[in-house]
């Protein structure tokens, strides 16, 4: 088939996500018969809680299919302040919230909204595939400021302030971290929150794996650091991760009303309103029962134990102990350099490559993160799974030479 007709130069310039990428490979495998054992999945292994299903059947019969307001149902915003208010003590107007169709959807408004061509935004490395293709998207440059396993993946605020320029507008903090499963200490919290009152900048914080954190104190976030701070932060959270919830797609941004109402003037524009019913089912998420999101913790803890320990385990291997969402993040660069049956192994994306050719292990490269010395796993899968992966990644390792 002849391509006769060109493409926008803003589509050549990103790539498709990695992550959908290797799962759709995995999968592929697995219907062609292969015994793939999955751990590129972002989502948890969890089925949406049967209160949340019934409602969302409810509101079909119900007859709620129809468009409804722009950023949401007002009955799910005021929800979301409760929440907030609940939670953390934040004080927001419904105003001030904007559903959306899922958390990916609230992120790229929220760059549509604020970004100029030029615009420069820091975004600390490991970080989500998403964050530079959406601010590029946006006309926006992505600045990547590196973060280090040797602090657990924490910021370095001396680091953070080389790479701070004249045309930096925002800085991403996405605490507990996904691939990493780090959290930002206080402490790079409260440099971020003075360099932004200094500067101006809009901070993006990206709450949406905030329940799921193994601490036993409460977790450390920006807006506590400076009340000021919330004219000039926008929280983006959801229902996907803390309610096992990723195919309804309904994601919520909170901040400063000129804001928001920026990004409800786009989203007017493109998607009009997220679907109907999966917003009275979100509405019922939040409103209603909250020990789920305890009850997957419960589940991921051990798992994660078990994986950090078997890693750490293998020489040469270093995995920092992920203290949120369901992420393990090991570093395999000892390994490059060595081969199997005359291939060499350069990098993450050939390791990916190699474990799943030759131990049947799916997993994501960490040049899709910005950090090529490592490999995410998803622990959102059974400790069978894993056990067995492992044995399976120790064996495939053992071969290299
Ligand atoms: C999963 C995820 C999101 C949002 O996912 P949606 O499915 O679009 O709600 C946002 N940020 C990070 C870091 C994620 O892992």
């Amino acid at each position: 088939m002849s391509e006769r007709i060109a493409l926008a130069n803003r589509v050549t310039q990103i790539a498709p996500s990695p992550t959908l990428a290797v799962n759709a490979k995995a999968k592929a495998l697995k219907a062609a018969g292969a015994d793939i054992l999955n751990f590129s999945v972002g989502e948890p292994d969890f089925d949406t809680p049967p209160h949340v299903c019934e409602a969302g059947k409810q509101a079909i019969d119900d007859g709620h299919t129809r468009y409804t307001a722009v950023p949401g149902i007002p009955e799910l915003r005021e929800a979301v302040t409760a929440r907030f208010k609940k939670d953390h003590g934040w004080e927001y107007s419904p105003d001030q919230i904007q559903v959306c169709c899922g958390g990916k959807h609230g992120l790229y408004n929220i760059f549509q909204a604020v970004l100029n061509d030029g615009d420069e935004v820091l975004i600390p490395a490991p970080y989500w595939v998403s964050y530079p293709p959406m601010v590029q998207l946006a006309g926006g440059v992505p600045v990547i400021v590196p973060l280090d396993e040797k602090d657990d993946f924490d910021l370095n605020p001396d680091i953070l302030g080389r790479y701070a320029t004249e045309k930096t507008r925002v800085i991403m903090i996405n605490s507990p971290s996904n691939p990493t499963g780090s959290l930002f200490s206080r402490n790079a919290l409260e440099a971020i929150g003075k360099m932004a009152l200094e500067r101006g900048w809009l901070i993006v914080t990206d709450d949406i794996y905030e329940t799921i954190t193994y601490l036993d104190s409460s977790l450390p976030h920006v807006l506590d650091v400076d009340h000021r701070l919330k004219d000039q932060t926008v929280i983006l959270n959801g229902v996907s991760k803390s309610f096992a919830m990723t195919g309804w797609r309904i994601g919520y941004s909170a901040g400063p009303e000129h804001i928001i109402k920026a990004m409800n003037k786009i989203q007017s524009q493109s998607t009009s309103n997220p679907s109907a019913p999966a917003q009275y089912a979100a509405l019922a998420a939040l409103t209603g029962p909250q020990d789920f999101p305890e009850t997957m913790k419960e589940a991921f803890l051990p798992r994660r134990d078990f994986f950090v320990r078997d890693l750490e385990s293998i020489e040469g291997v270093s995995c920092v102990n992920p203290n949120g969402a369901f992420y393990v993040f090991p570093n395999f660069s000892a390994y490059f350099g060595k081969s199997f049956d005359g291939k060499t192994i350069g990098d993450s994306v050939a390791m990916a490559d190699y474990f799943l050719d030759e131990a049947k292990v799916a997993s994501v490269p960490g040049a899709a993160f910005g950090a090529d010395d490592f490999i995410r796993f998803s622990f959102a899968t059974s400790m069978d799974v894993i056990q067995k992966g492992m044995e399976r990644i120790k064996k495939a390792l053992s071969q290299l030479s």
